[in-house]
């Protein structure tokens, strides 16, 4: 069976290739134009796998859209496309339950792409994952991958903590400046950076399953199952 998935979008021309393009992948898709219809297709039997929910809707906010399917229990995987990407920032940090974020313009290579991981996240047993997975004690400050301690710094395992606590999700910015360097950081953000860069290289050199990814213009996400 191929898998399921539901475009929210309102405006026919973004909406039409997107579809087009997902079909074109095997998926079988769904539109709708609107937040009512998303969420009643939602509520349904069966409800797609994906969705892929734009912000701008004319009757809901695409939030709230997102806040009413989790709280009716929708458990398949949500991405949020919107072209306010000022606005991502803050939407990550609502932490609504949305699993993805993208900002438009966006290739549609890409949003293939994270189709595909989401649906690959979804699909891996749970029991599986954990095995592989890195194993942190906050406690003591420690972490293993594949039993073996990877040693970090004292900024590279706070921040570690942070991306784990949200694994999967992106954590932006902001949030990390403020978590982990304890401070609203107006200026640069060059020593996130190069904590992020220092932590990725361990995190490779141990054989760890899990990646610091980047996400353009918003933060960063620790993901359980990369490529
Ligand atoms: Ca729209």
């Amino acid at each position: 069976m191929s898998h399921t998935v539901l475009v929210v979008e309102d405006e026919e021309d973004i909406a039409t290739p997107l579809v087009r393009a997902l079909r074109h992948e095997g998926y079988q898709v769904t539109w709708a134009d609107s937040g009512a219809e998303a969420l009643k297709r939602l509520g349904g039997t069966d409800p797609a796998e994906v969705v892929i929910l734009d912000l701008g809707l004319p009757d809901l906010d695409g939030l709230e859209v997102c806040r009413q399917a989790r709280e009716s229990g929708y458990d398949g995987a949500i991405m949020i496309v919107t072209a306010r990407a000022a606005e991502v920032d803050r939407v990550v940090g609502l932490d609504l339950g949305a699993d993805d974020y993208l900002a438009k313009p966006f290739g549609l290579a890409e949003l293939q792409a994270r189709v595909r991981a989401l649906l690959r996240r979804a699909s891996r047993s749970p029991a599986r994952a954990a095995e592989d997975s890195l194993r942190i004690d906050v406690a003591a400050h420690r972490v293993y991958a594949r039993g073996e301690e990877i040693s970090l710094t004292g900024k590279e395992f706070e921040l570690l903590a942070v991306l784990v606590a949200s694994r999967d999700k992106v954590v932006p910015r902001d949030q990390l400046m403020a978590q982990v360097w304890d401070q609203n950081w107006f200026g640069s953000t060059k020593t996130l950076d190069v904590t992020v860069g220092r932590l990725r290289q361990k995190l490779e050199a141990a054989g760890a399953v899990e990646k610091v990814v980047a996400v353009r213009g918003v933060g960063f996400r620790l993901e359980s199952h990369p490529d």
